[in-house]
């Protein structure tokens, strides 16, 4: 049996893979091959089938059907990855003013606590004069 009339007489026998996307092996336990096709209908495709070689009971599988089925099941995953990215944007903003908010804090802190440095050395200072001087 030639791979070129298999290609399209097994083609509505997809249904028996249960395997979604890329097939990694075939249920008879033998790894799957990634062969291309040399029929007349479907010259060049591609298609993956048992290491065994082409039979109706192996795996079966389209290598174009697998990449559709494969970017299908990727599609939900992306939409979730770019939920998460505009939530960690907001969140970023959301820090970035916090941040703005605690510099302002850190330098009214500051210049509260050089205050009270002055305050402290001028105290002292008196305090030192009337000590040794009055
Ligand atoms: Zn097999």
């Amino acid at each position: 049996m030639s791979s070129s009339s298999s290609v399209s007489r097994n083609y509505g026998k997809q249904h028996l893979n249960a395997e979604r996307g890329t097939p990694k092996q075939c249920w008879c336990g033998q790894p799957a091959e990634l062969v291309t096709s040399a029929s007349v209908t479907n010259p060049g495709r591609l298609y993956y089938c048992c290491a065994r070689g082409y039979h109706k009971r192996h795996l079966f599988k389209l290598a174009d059907e697998c990449l559709v089925e494969e970017v299908e099941d990727i599609k939900p995953m992306i939409r979730g990855m770019n939920d998460d990215i505009s939530f960690l944007i907001l969140n970023v903003a959301r820090l970035g003013k916090e941040i703005e908010v605690m510099k302002t804090a850190h330098v009214r802190k500051r210049d509260e606590c050089m205050r009270n440095v002055v305050v402290l050395c001028v105290g002292m200072a008196i305090l030192c004069y009337y000590y040794f001087f009055v």
